[in-house]
């Protein structure tokens, strides 16, 4: 269920901006940190790349003055003993920082000790491994607060979004590791104000434990991130229509999903047993093909069954784009088994 919620700017801009965010997110109590990026990673050179020292000291006199807390993205040991020095005792690791495990080090060794709360993007690529490595190490370095926020995937087709949500990476690291809280970044991977509700329905639908969503009091005028950047009175009405989900069934509603999930545990079990063999008939004929001297792979064969079948499948009602995913599994699989036979 969702309870952590972090809202601010992408970036500190101006003292009057970051006063004006603040004031504004510090009269929602739900908003439990205020996020501020203070050194900005650009994917290009030339852009704003954040304001460093003094947007510090605003955040640490505006903390004070509207009793908020502070959050922000640290990628040098250097920020990391800045934030110490301007009291923000909650940092996040970036995305271009995690896929990076010598980074990483440094800022584990950078953080050794210290009681900071520490906030893990996923890496720009959709490797779990990368992920779940950034939290291994700062364990190892004594971090006992920490938590992963899912800011999608740099993908060559992005689906529409800035960043492809890959929803099975996230539901892999939770699976690995059911006790680190995951939060939802839907500013990063949407990147566009248009797919964040839509985006944080979805979050909730995942049993996603919080939210960082990216607020601004002017995004249009905004330095960075400006098209996804809500405006507060947007951000207000997000909260307001979140609906709370429950991931824990009462032993009622239980009683209603039994049987459909019986049944659902059926198909799966019948839908293994036609795999199994389909597999076989690939192993029988993998012996004949050796037999006839042929290839393995046969691309007319694979073009008319991927065609055969996605006409099937629109018949049925099924998406094209699962459809072909599946098929393309299911023959990598069945060339595996098939030259496995031959060697
Ligand atoms: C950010 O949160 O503003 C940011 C740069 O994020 P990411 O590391 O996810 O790109
Ligand atoms: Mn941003």
């Amino acid at each position: 269920m969702i309870k952590t919620i972090i809202a601010g700017p992408c970036s500190v801009e101006s003292r009057e901006q970051l006063r004006s965010v603040t004031e504004a997110l510090a009269t929602m109590p739900r908003v439990g940190l205020v996020r501020a990026g203070v050194w900005k990673p650009r994917t290009r050179p030339g852009g704003f790349e954040g304001l460093g020292e003094p947007a510090l000291q605003w955040m640490q006199a505006f903390s004070k003055e509207y009793g908020v807390r502070y959050c922000c993205e640290v990628a040098t040991p250097d920020h990391v003993a800045l934030c110490q020095r301007y009291g923000i005792d909650t940092v996040w690791i970036g995305a271009r920082t995690t896929g990076n495990p010598f980074m990483v080090g440094e800022l584990c060794e950078a953080l050794r000790g210290s009681a900071m709360q520490v906030m893990v993007k996923n890496p720009t690529s959709p490797d779990v491994r990368l992920w779940l490595g950034a939290i291994e190490r700062l364990r190892q370095c004594g971090i006992a607060d920490i938590s992963a926020v899912h800011r999608g995937f740099d993908m060559y087709h992005n689906l529409g979004y800035r960043n492809a949500p890959l929803w099975e990476v996230p539901m892999t690291l939770r699976r690995e590791m059911p006790e680190v809280p995951l939060l939802c970044d839907p500013s990063h991977i949407g990147g566009n104000r248009e797919l964040v509700a839509p985006l944080v329905q979805t979050a909730a639908q995942f049993d996603f434990d919080g939210l960082m969503v990216e607020v601004h009091p002017d995004p249009d005028a905004a330095l960075t991130d400006g098209p996804q950047q809500l405006t507060v009175d947007a951000f207000a009405e997000l909260l307001d229509h979140l609906v709370p989900l429950s991931s824990h069934l009462s032993p009622l509603n239980a009683q209603q999903l039994v049987p459909l999930r019986r049944q659902i545990d059926d198909i799966d079990h019948e839908m293994l047993s036609l795999l199994a063999r389909r597999m076989e008939m690939s192993r029988q004929i993998a012996y004949i093909k050796r037999d006839l001297n042929l290839s393995v792979y046969q691309s007319d064969r694979w073009a008319d069954v991927l065609a055969d079948r996605l006409s099937m499948a629109s018949g049925l009602g099924l998406d094209a784009d699962f459809t072909r995913a599946l098929l393309e599994k299911i023959h990598a699989e069945s060339m595996r088994v098939q030259l496995d036979d031959q060697a």
